[in-house]
């Protein structure tokens, strides 16, 4: 039955990960798959969530199933975090958020839930994008198309051609945006030029589907979710798609929700009947231990001033690497200015290395960095900085 089967390509970007692994090299580095890491090169648990686990190991909370959209202090916790509580999307009850197996199943979940009620809508990504946005709605059978968004030659946003290509879109397609920490570039818009995007998407009549995994990564839990609650305009309907896999070091538990906003309450309760029906013929409902940690974290006020403490520290340290990834390239004479690099946010940085710079580092020095030149800051510490700055130099050099 299986012999006409053809192999797959390796994801370019776990398919690193295995190619890391398996390198003899002791002094081996690596830079590509997007998970943070502390100055010792772990993941670390995070404390508030360790805590979190044995208050809920001593609590029964019980083995049945969740409801589909999950659990509901979990999603009314999400809304909270994202808006802000006081928030008129969340007072007014014309949000409805279902927990979803991480950002990715939020992902799916929309992708369903366009194909099956918005048939037709083409999904517009920014050029480049996370390599699994296509991967993920195409499998649900929606169209996707890109729009400009970094401008290569100053390593910014490319706002001008942005906002041309979003005049453009047809009414009633969908656009997907990260709420920050743009991942592969590292490069967000600020608040002014999201309300120059958030004006013509609702002109255009375009429907704004904000891709939210790093919510603290940037410069804080409020000042990431600015883009976000700009595109959140009264009256205007929108996407959310959040994952707690990084900002909580949840990465194998599932963390993530998809919140989907509409006109008024009444309405989306209808959108939230569609999304149940959806989750229910993919994976029937949600699994509950992540979910209950991130509740009890943020339903708890010591544990989530703990939480808020663990969360700059891990944005500290990125922040910090990047200055030095700087400030090591100049010291050690690397051509070029590589200053851009302190002003992008999140994990993520485009270094700007070419595709042949990237292979010759991986051959030469067992360091893995994704073909297109995007580099995990996190993975950067101060006993490899040396080294890597000096391979960089090395392959930039000749
Ligand atoms: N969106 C973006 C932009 C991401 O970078 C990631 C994680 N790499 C996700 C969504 C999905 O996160 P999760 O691991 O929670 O599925």
């Amino acid at each position: 039955m299986f012999e006409s089967i053809q192999p797959a390509p390796a994801d370019p970007i776990l398919g690193l990960t295995e190619a890391f692994k398996a390198d003899p090299n002791p002094q081996k580095i690596n830079l590509g798959v997007g998970v943070y890491q502390d100055s010792t090169g772990k993941t670390p648990a995070l404390s508030c969530v360790r805590k979190a686990g044995e208050l809920l190991a001593r609590s029964d909370a019980g083995s049945s199933y969740l409801p589909i959209p999950g659990l509901a202090e979990y999603t009314s916790a999400v809304q909270q975090l994202a808006f802000g509580s006081a928030h008129e999307v969340v007072t007014s009850g014309r949000a409805f958020s279902a927990q979803t197996p991480g950002g990715t199943g939020a992902l799916r979940v929309v992708g369903d839930f366009l194909a099956a009620n918005m048939p037709g809508t083409t999904l517009w990504v920014t050029d480049p994008t996370w390599a699994n946005h296509a991967n993920i709605f195409s499998a649900a059978g929606v169209s996707l198309a890109k729009f400009p968004y970094f401008d290569k030659a100053n390593n910014s946003l490319a706002l001008a051609d942005m906002l041309d290509a979003l005049q453009k879109i047809p009414a009633g397609d969908a656009v997907l945006l990260h709420g920050c920490c743009h991942n592969p570039t590292g490069v967000d818009p600020t608040q002014e030029q999201w309300e120059k995007i958030a004006d013509v998407l609702y002109a255009q009549q375009l429907l704004p589907v904000l891709d939210f995994a790093y919510q603290g990564f940037g410069d804080g839990i409020d000042e990431d979710a600015v883009g976000l609650r700009t595109v959140a305009r009264q009256g205007e309907e929108f996407i959310l798609c959040s994952s707690f896999s990084k900002n909580f070091g949840l990465y194998n538990q599932r963390v993530g929700a998809a919140t989907f906003v509409a006109t008024d309450a009444e309405r989306a309760n209808v959108v939230g009947s569609q999304v149940k029906r959806a989750i229910r013929a993919n994976y029937s409902n949600p699994p509950a231990h992540g979910a209950r940690l991130v509740a009890a974290v943020l339903g708890d006020d010591d544990l989530r001033s703990e939480w808020h403490t663990e969360l700059t520290a891990m944005r500290n340290r990125i922040n910090g690497m990047r200055s030095l990834l700087v400030d090591k390239l100049a010291e050690k004479s690397v051509p070029g200015d590589y200053s851009f690099i302190k002003a992008q946010r999140g994990m993520f940085s485009f270094s700007g290395l070419t595709k042949e710079q990237v292979l010759a580092l991986r051959e030469r020095h067992a360091i893995y960095i994704v073909d297109s030149g995007r580099i995990n800051v996190a993975g950067i510490t101060e006993s490899n900085v040396d080294r890597l700055t000096e391979a960089i130099a090395d392959v930039v050099g000749g």
